[in-house]
């Protein structure tokens, strides 16, 4: 493309609203503009990166068997009524009413579509297990959007969904999507870590997060210095319910936790140090939230909690309530005793603690699978065992280091939950009626673009990795009012689009200080500068991470190109 007639509004001022390196950066460089809070256009060379990033899944996914299609945006309220998270997805779901007054939400991800679709169309287990993926826009009217599009209200996702008619089936899928994750953002260049998402919590393995590592980033990650081990320390999903005498536990949905407070923040209200391992478990008993801080070395994981003698229990049910559910033991815990001696903390602990842990939905929490033969919805808070830098890991193997990441991929165990609400069943083997077993699986397509700039640029501007480089190769003219120079600059432009090279040509009649500046700004990582020594043949070959330049023939210049 021949940069003249190009639409690359760079600018000279760094943008007053950017406050991350990869926002000001895309920004300056022409590559987005914003259009409002967290909404933005792409601008050509914007396009072709996303377009690059989007190839790169639609290829993984692809490679591992998913098949794309594509599902509304407008979605009829019917539905996220019916899966309960009209009410449960509080004001992060876009909703609007069309010409009738009908209600209907912008698509913030699509459980309840490809569920009810899916039940709509398969009817037998002989076409289980498939996957189906989608790339396309999604609406969160988020509370802070910020960071460009990191954080953004419309914004570019993959989502998948898989379907089975065993969980065996499920854990073999989830394999295979995990393993296109990593090859995905491999192939991005990006320096990640795949995260338990509930470390420490029932059924944590059953999900799992994708981060880049950056300083920016949201989410705290605490890894071993020796091993693969890597969790998330946020406190935010919802991870099983047990019915009364049973093992089984069951997956919940997520529930968003907008006011999530950090454990750092609990701790200091609580008076206490992190350092004591505090870990905070939520019961729901009679549809009450209970939350029971606790602290000492005790076994979340094991379910054992053989520590509670040392607990303080916060309540929000009356405390004897709490003591009777506790002693009746719940699940696989069986009876836990809770002596008279107990701490209970103030009221207004309570208060914050709720709204800390929990999205502020007017009419309290919303667990949308309490079912009445559940008895009891635990709700574990992922990792809120507290460990400090250079403490033995978990599992064992060195010592616990902490990170900050951006969570570009989620991948989570969904198992019945939504075919249960929206009654999409098949005919299994046994020729009967069943509930599909699902995954889902997202990519943030938009915020990993902008993740690559956070991981690569310098001071003059951004540094492409090959696989997403906007262009292959910059080509620019020094002397674009000197007919000379321009066949040879234009021939030069000729061959390399013969090789099937892209080149963005900067052919403007600009000053060489203008090019290299905007050259070095956009960053595609080969210069190749036509300037005072080509009327012998000769051009400037220069790598732009390295800065590594060299003059080189002509005739030898797609050698150089690999
Ligand atoms: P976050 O914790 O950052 O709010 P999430 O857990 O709500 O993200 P998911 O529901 O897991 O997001 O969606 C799948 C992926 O979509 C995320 O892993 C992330 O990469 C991307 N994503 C989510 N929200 C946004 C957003 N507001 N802007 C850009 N990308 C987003
Ligand atoms: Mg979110
Ligand atoms: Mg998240
Ligand atoms: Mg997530």
């Amino acid at each position: 493309m021949r940069q003249s007639t190009m639409i690359i509004p760079t600018l000279r001022e760094e943008p007053a609203e950017a406050e991350i390196k990869s926002h000001q950066l895309l920004l300056r460089a022409g590559f987005i503009r914003q259009l409002a809070s967290g909404v933005y256009n792409f601008l050509p060379l914007g396009k072709r990166v996303l377009r690059k990033v989007e190839n790169i899944v639609r290829e993984e996914m692809d490679r591992a068997g998913a098949q794309e299609i594509q599902m509304p945006s407008l979605q009829p309220a019917e539905l996220w009524l019916n899966s309960n998270r009209w009410n449960t997805m509080g004001e992060e779901l876009m909703r609007l009413k069309d010409r009738h007054n009908r209600d209907f939400a912008l698509g913030a991800t699509h459980e309840e579509v490809v569920t009810s679709l899916m039940g709509d169309v398969v009817d037998s287990y002989k076409k289980l297990p498939f996957t189906v993926y989608q790339i396309q826009n999604k609406y969160r009217d988020e509370k802070r959007p910020r960071f460009g599009l990191l954080r953004g209200r419309e914004f570019l996702m993959k989502d998948a969904y898989s379907f089975h008619e065993s969980y065996e089936s499920l854990d073999d899928e989830y394999d295979v999507l995990f393993n296109a994750y990593k090859r995905i953002f491999e192939r991005c260049g990006l320096n990640f870590r795949a995260v338990i998402a509930d470390s420490g919590a029932m059924g944590g393995k059953d999900t799992h997060e994708f981060m880049v590592l950056s300083e920016i980033g949201e989410d705290t990650i605490a890894y071993s210095t020796e091993s693969d081990y890597a969790a998330n320390v946020e406190m935010a999903p919802v991870v099983a319910s047990y019915q009364k005498g049973s093992d089984e536990a069951k997956p919940l949905e997520k529930v968003e936790t907008p006011n999530a407070k950090t454990m750092q923040e609990v701790a200091d209200f609580l008076g206490h140090s992190l350092a004591e391992g505090l870990k905070a478990i939520m019961f729901i008993i009679d549809e009450q939230p209970v939350l029971v801080v606790t602290r000492g070395d005790h076994e979340v994981n094991d379910v054992k909690l053989k520590n509670l003698y040392d607990a303080e229990i916060v309540e929000l049910a009356t405390e004897a309530q709490t003591r009777e559910a506790m002693g009746a033991g719940f699940g696989s815990l069986g009876p836990i005793n809770v002596p008279e001696n107990v701490e209970i903390i103030a009221d207004q602990a309570v208060e914050y603690l709720t709204n800390a842990t929990c999205g502020a939905n007017e009419d309290g929490y919303h667990f949308t699978n309490v079912t009445p033969e559940r008895d009891f919805v635990v709700k574990q808070f992922a990792d809120l065992r507290f460990i400090e830098e250079g403490d033995p890991s978990p599992d064992g193997n060195g010592t616990i280091q902490f990170a900050k990441g951006i969570e570009v991929g989620h991948v989570f165990k969904l198992g019945t939950l939504y075919a249960d609400k929206l009654n999409a069943n098949f005919l299994n083997q046994q020729g009967k009626t069943q509930s599909f077993v699902m995954g889902c699986y997202g990519i943030g397509v938009s915020r990993t673009l902008s993740a690559v700039v956070e991981q690569y640029h310098d001071e003059a501007g951004m540094l492409w990795p090959k696989e997403l480089t906007p262009f292959n190769v910059h080509l620019l003219n020094l002397n674009a009012k000197k007919e000379e120079f321009v066949e040879i600059a234009d021939a030069i432009y000729e061959k390399l689009l013969d090789k099937g090279l892209e080149v963005l040509y900067d052919d403007r009649k600009e000053r060489a200080g203008v090019k290299f500046n905007d050259s070095d700004l956009i960053g595609i990582p080969y210069r190749v500068t036509v300037g005072k020594r080509a009327s012998e043949g000769y051009i400037e070959f220069k790598h732009r991470d390295t800065g590594e330049q060299e003059d080189i023939h002509v005739d030898r210049l797609v050698d150089f190109l690999h």
